[in-house]
């Protein structure tokens, strides 16, 4: 018999990690089906329901038969609701044949780097990052190129490390704000100084993630597309998962320039055909509201922000994590370094993933080591659940760091 002499998958995927989010959500599943009381705080998903309007949406859109394939780039009426949106709340002129809708933010950022980049184009990626950025750039053949930030700047990056890190490769830079796993919310004024440095190369490409735009504590959530001298530079991403509460629903979009919008289609059409379509009808009316006249998001901030304020409070006090002062999102990251070198029966904690493990197995609680967001020393708590089992958390939490010496 012939042995094979090839691994029995690419090379390609040999190179990417598993997304350390859904890994560890994953995890929590099967530890609570065998019984085990996990309180999952891994997962960035809100704990509310989809808003009684979106559902009822989704309903008559099934009863009306929205079954055949949609159009590739999504429905036109939901592209001009998307186009309507972006001139309402976040002051951005596209017309809807620049909008691309896909399944989830996630796809979007995905058919993005497709369509932009070549074989070994750089893509410039602020620490802490969202895990998929990375794999994301190397599955679609780009290098990524990280630059740092430090907790006692709430882990801003300065526009001089941009520009340091920009080679004659560099295609792409690609950021969050409000960012996960930080909860970083940069200013107009910040947002400007970057304008500035990618107004002098107007072959990289932005790809602004503005997922969590209707989560910030602070107002209202600036877009870098705002500006008129990168306006063209920009693929603005953004999706109803956060402040819809529509996660499972996967619809997400990009809008972009005419000619990179079209590239992204190209790339949709032969790797999905395209978004849900009951999911595309409900997240039509979810977008002809305005957010600031909804009381399903106003109600959410609310609770968000509250657990925000619990939870940086209570590590406050916890003197082993040290954290940061998230301002949107659903997250806080704190240090944890002063963890390291200590023990329960031979287990000696080393790094983030240590701590983490050390929690799920002493504590049952949930959470995602920041090395996934190039950053160790930190973890990441998501506070997308009720206030009840973050209470719950955080003194199952303290318990279990008492008992290490
Ligand atoms: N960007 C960021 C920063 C995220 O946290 C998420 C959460 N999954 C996504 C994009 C993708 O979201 P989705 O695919 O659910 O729209
Ligand atoms: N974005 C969320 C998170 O960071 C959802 C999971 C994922 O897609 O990564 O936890």
């Amino acid at each position: 018999m012939e042995v094979a002499t090839r691994p029995l998958i690419a090379e390609r995927i040999l190179q990417i990690e598993e997304s350390a989010t859904l890994a560890m959500a994953q995890k929590s599943r099967e530890l609570q089906k065998k019984g085990i009381d996990i309180i999952n705080l891994s997962i960035g998903e809100p704990d509310f329901f989809v808003p009684q309007f979106i559902k009822e949406a989704a309903i008559r859109a099934i009863e009306e038969n929205y079954s055949f394939y949609p159009p590739v780039a999504g429905f036109p009426e939901l592209r001009e609701a998307i186009a309507k949106k972006l001139l309402r709340d976040n002051n951005l002129v596209y017309s809807p044949d620049q909008i691309v809708v896909s399944n989830g933010a996630k796809q979007a950022i995905a058919n993005a780097f497709f369509a932009i980049l070549d074989p070994g184009d750089e893509v410039i990626i602020p620490a802490p990052y969202w895990v998929s950025y990375t794999e994301l750039v190397k599955l679609a053949g780009g290098v990524p190129v990280i630059i740092n930030s430090s907790i006692e700047n709430e882990f801003k990056i300065f526009p001089e490390q941009i520009e340091e890190a920009i080679t004659s490769r560099t295609r792409a830079f690609i950021f969050s704000s409000p960012n996960n796993p930080s909860g970083l919310v940069y200013s107009k004024e910040e947002l400007k100084e970057f304008a500035q440095v990618f107004a002098k190369y107007p072959d990289i490409y932005i790809l602004s993630d503005e997922i969590y735009e209707l989560i910030n504590f602070k107002g209202k959530t600036t877009s870098i597309a705002e500006f008129e001298e990168i306006h063209k530079q920009v693929i603005v991403i953004n999706g109803l998962s956060k402040a819809f509460a529509m996660p499972g629903w996967r619809i997400g979009y990009s809008a972009s320039n005419p000619v990179v919008a079209k590239a992204i289609q190209k790339v949709q059409g032969q790797m999905t055909s395209g978004a849900n379509t009951i999911g595309q009808r409900a997240a039509i009316a979810a977008l002809e509201q305005d957010p600031e006249a909804s009381p399903d998001l106003q109600k959410m901030i609310k609770a968000f922000q509250e657990r925000r304020d619990y939870l940086v409070q209570k590590l406050i006090e916890i003197e082993e994590m040290i954290p940061n002062h998230p301002d949107g999102a659903f997250y806080v990251f704190p240090n944890v370094e002063l963890l390291y070198g200590k023990s329960l029966d031979g287990f000696t904690i080393l790094n983030d993933n240590d701590v983490c493990m050390y929690l799920l197995n002493e504590a049952h609680v949930a959470l995602v080591p920041g090395s996934s967001f190039g950053s160790p020393g930190y973890i990441r708590f998501s506070y997308a659940t009720s206030m009840e089992n973050l209470q719950k958390a955080m003194e199952r939490i303290e318990k279990a760091l008492k008992k290490l010496h």
